[in-house]
């Protein structure tokens, strides 16, 4: 059945059934062990049929399973082990704002989910980056290769800054660090590099320090299989000497006002550009150039299942939130953040 928030709410209308609805989308009816994988499992029935108490003496409504495989005989519940994990948000709070990130075209505001589920801004952005997490790429996915698009964009900056683009600045590189002045320009837009695989519609970006040929070179080395691959790009002229490495290489001329030519044209990462832009500006209105790669994560992984349904989608990615738990501390940590109050918006 094709699922929508109307239907989750009449299916889930307290924590009991939220743990049973998420052990259906995590095991389906094999229930396993997150430390060993062992389906030797059993549920374990509150005694005499009273709830176990919280640390609050309220009336748990957890459901706890044990594994007969381990050693100690570990107890786990299905969110143990994942991105839920040690959450104080219930688990129905989590289906609900999990199912509105993989329904939503152009992402879901922080501030909306803080708004409409009764969340702190700190607790709603947190949840956010989470389901983020569980959408990255498993580093271990194999090379692209085939026929891929690649391309460059600029997002982000302040207002005033936004008519600025290096095209129109005649071949000067344009670097990702925000108010660094090169010539006549001074751009807070950070760069990001995207490569599409046309047979899939896979799209892999991420955030580069700016379009020399160098650079994207870099970003393309460790995701393509070159000689097996052809490759497909505007003009830009960072791609000619990249382009003899692969096995073919075509360019559109967008200055000439060609964007397609036969087969050849890098519309699918125009397409996937612009609804970038469109949540970052519309949906997050700022996103911090140290938080992009989430966001593109995010993006990524929504344009790579775009052909999926809602529902198939939130089951595939319920396939991914386990072995990804991330800590409050790596995100908020090192990386520029004060707290999540200031930023409420990226
Ligand atoms: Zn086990």
């Amino acid at each position: 059945m094709e699922l929508s928030i109307t239907t989750l709410a009449d299916r889930i209308t307290n924590e009991s059934e939220a743990y049973l609805f998420m052990e259906q989308l995590r095991w389906g009816d094999t229930p396993f062990c997150p430390h060993c994988g062992s389906t030797a499992v059993n549920y374990i029935r509150p005694l005499n049929g009273v709830s176990r108490k919280t640390r609050t003496g309220a009336a748990s409504q957890r459901r706890v399973w044990k594994c007969q495989a381990c050693p100690g005989r570990k107890q786990f519940s299905a969110l143990t082990g994942t991105i839920f994990h040690g959450s104080k948000v219930s688990v129905r709070k989590w289906l609900f704002v999990f199912f509105e990130v993989c329904s939503s075209k152009n992402g879901v505001a922080a501030r909306e989910i803080e708004r409409k589920y009764d969340l702190t801004a700190k607790t709603a952005w947190f949840m956010l980056h989470r389901i983020r997490e569980a959408m990255k790429r498993d580093p271990l996915v194999g090379m692209l290769s085939g026929t891929i698009v690649a391309d460059e964009t600029f997002v982000g900056g302040k207002p005033k800054n936004r008519h600025r683009s290096r095209r129109e600045q005649d071949n000067v590189i344009v670097p990702a660090q925000p108010g660094i002045d090169v010539g006549n320009i001074k751009t807070d837009k950070t760069a990001v590099f995207s490569l599409v695989d046309k047979a899939t519609g896979e799209v892999r970006s991420r955030v580069v320090p700016d379009v020399s040929g160098a650079s994207l070179r870099k970003a393309m080395a460790d995701q393509v299989d070159f000689a097996r691959s052809h490759l497909e790009t505007d003009g830009w002229k960072a791609y000619k000497g990249i382009g003899t490495e692969f096995a073919s290489h075509q360019a559109v001329d967008h200055t000439a006002g060609e964007y397609v030519r036969g087969t050849v044209s890098t519309n699918m990462a125009e397409g996937y550009f612009s609804q970038l832009k469109r949540s970052i500006d519309g949906t997050h209105h700022h996103v911090s150039v140290e938080h992009l790669h989430r966001y593109l994560a995010e993006f990524d992984y929504r344009y790579t299942t775009r052909k999926l349904s809602d529902t198939t989608r939130m089951r595939t990615l319920m396939g991914q939130v386990g072995d990804r738990r991330l800590t409050y501390r790596p995100i908020v940590t090192g990386q520029g953040w004060s707290t999540p109050e200031s930023n409420r918006n990226s």
